[in-house]
């Protein structure tokens, strides 16, 4: 590099004026500036600025007859590179952003321009160089960049994982051995399961986008459905258990238990709903087979049992001579066998008969005190062991079948003593309560689990616990239920294990004796 008195006389030559006072000038600029003297070896810079050493770290005399690509250190293989090159090769302007190196060693983005100067012949005598450090830009787009890579690899992973709850949850759906329908807020079918499909005849596509109630021709255009939906779901979310019963004209008649469910998205979506439809059209011809079953068996049980019962009071009344006391003995007991087959069956037949809506009620005014009271006066010659204590007397005329209602006492008050083994006290509590009278039957004995009495009325059930030891059929309270229901009154247990439970019902006061109502 040739040395001057004037450092800037070799840029005032290739210019042919002076520029000193500009180059002074842009000592103040806060862009790094520099010149490169084309007409020389390996284009060295012949100016720089202040700021270019403030930049860059380097001192004036450790820039000046440098070529550029001192600030690159050993980071040589920058595409921008190939982009200065060609630009300064064909005396082009250009501007790239490179990497390039503090003398501290620190990496600084460079943003740079350079600008060919011509002499009057149109040859290149110079290149203007203006750089500012874009650090932090170049930080702050990285970070951008990172952040929005993460935001992205996150989406992703939310898609795949909703995706894969999608398969899994429409793959449940598909499974269940229950029809499955998705209906969107205005009951436009968005997806069916196969078992649906199966069930009812259809294909997907006839089904998937149509109106529930158009589907299959309007199949299911069914007023107890429309309830059901339209009515009821808005305001009893979910809706459990719901009987329709509807004639398809290609599939027949069928029963559907439904159990709807509306997915509410808080106003942002339309919301879901899932219908579950339940076909017990054969449970119900099995149970029905069940019914027929056991009507027709306790009638032809019946009927041999009759005889059986007129003939042994034959032989009660006429005992062979000399009989001994055995022989009576035996006697009354074949009489007191055959009356326990004989409820047992009458039970059978009033299940059936409940069962097919044939039960019969004779309704008369009786007095319902006088029934509990002739109830506990039998039960207590049977049962001499237990203590029955009546407290409080209502003075009310029922309108009902006394017959039955006698029943129902006997049951629960039978019920209280064959499950209160070792307890000899059962308490029966008679009230008023508003226009009805009340009745409750409280033993002391092994009571019953909350489980249980969820179940304790229906048809032959039986606790658990005690199926062995107790003989049964569990239809009495099923029928004790049904008699009270009936009557328009309700029966209802109260129970705790091993302290004992309270069987009470109520039934409406047709009558006040006491107030000659
Ligand atoms: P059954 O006595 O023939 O089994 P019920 O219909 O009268 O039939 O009763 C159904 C079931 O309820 C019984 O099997 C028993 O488990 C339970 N239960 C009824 N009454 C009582 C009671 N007082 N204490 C405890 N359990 C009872």
């Amino acid at each position: 590099m040739k040395t001057s008195q004037n450092p800037n006389e070799e840029i005032n030559n290739r210019l042919g004026h002076n520029v000193d006072i500009y180059l002074q000038a842009l000592n103040s600029a806060r862009s790094g500036i520099i010149i490169t003297d084309n007409t020389q070896r390996d284009n060295p810079i012949i100016y720089c600025n202040k700021a270019f050493e403030t930049i860059t770290g380097y001192r004036h005399d450790q820039i000046i007859g440098h070529n550029c690509r001192f600030l690159q250190l050993h980071d040589r293989n920058q595409p921008e590179r190939e982009l200065l090159k060609e630009g300064i090769k064909n005396g082009k302007e250009c501007r790239v952003e490179i990497r390039n190196y503090k003398k501290n060693g620190d990496l600084f983005w460079n943003e740079l321009y350079i600008s060919p100067v011509k002499d009057s012949d149109g040859n290149i005598t110079l290149f203007i160089g203006v750089q500012n450090d874009i650090t932090a830009r170049k930080k702050a787009e990285h970070e951008l960049r990172e952040e929005k890579a993460s935001v992205e690899k996150k989406i992703m992973e939310r898609t795949k994982e909703l995706r894969e709850n999608q398969i899994f949850l429409s793959s449940i759906i598909q499974t269940v051995r229950e029809s499955l329908l998705v209906l969107d807020a205005n009951f436009t079918v968005l997806s069916a399961n196969s078992h649906f499909l199966n069930s009812f005849k259809v294909t997907s596509e006839e089904t998937v986008g149509t109106l529930l109630f158009e589907l299959g021709n309007h199949q299911w255009d069914i007023d107890a459905l429309k309830e059901l939906l339209i009515k009821i779901l808005p305001t009893n979310n979910p809706v459990i258990d719901f009987e329709v019963e509807h004639d398809f004209p290609h599939i027949g008649k069928k029963i559907m238990l439904l159990n709807a469910y509306r997915i509410e998205f808080e106003g942002q979506f339309k919301d879901r709903i899932l219908l579950a439809i339940e076909d017990i059209t054969e449970k119900r011809e099995i149970d029905r087979r069940k019914d027929d079953f056991l009507s027709i068996a306790s009638h032809e049980l019946k009927t041999p049992l009759t005889t059986i019962k007129g003939l042994v009071q034959l032989l009660q009344r006429m005992p062979p001579e000399q009989s001994s006391e055995k022989y009576l003995a035996t006697l009354d007991k074949v009489g007191v066998y055959v009356d326990r087959l004989n409820n047992l069956i009458t039970e059978l037949l009033d299940t059936s008969k409940i069962q097919s809506g044939n039960i019969e009620l004779h309704n008369e005014p009786f007095n319902i005190d006088k029934v509990i009271k002739d109830v506990v006066e039998n039960l207590t010659i049977t049962t001499p062991d237990y203590r029955i204590n009546i407290s409080g007397e209502s003075q009310a005329v029922v309108l009902g079948d006394e017959l039955q209602i006698s029943q129902v006492v006997t049951n629960l008050i039978s019920n209280a003593i064959k499950y209160s083994p070792g307890s000899a006290n059962i308490d029966i509590y008679i009230s008023r309560v508003g226009t009805y009278v009340k009745i409750s039957v409280t033993d002391y004995g092994m009571g019953i689990s909350s489980q249980d009495q969820a179940r304790i009325f229906d048809r032959f059930f039986r606790a658990r616990n005690i199926q062995q030891k107790f003989p049964g059929l569990g239809i009495g309270l099923y029928i004790s239920h049904e008699i009270v229901a009936s009557h328009s009154g309700t029966l209802w247990v109260e129970s705790e294990i091993d302290k004992g439970s309270t069987f009470s019902f109520t039934l409406p006061i047709m009558k006040d004796d006491k107030n000659g109502e």
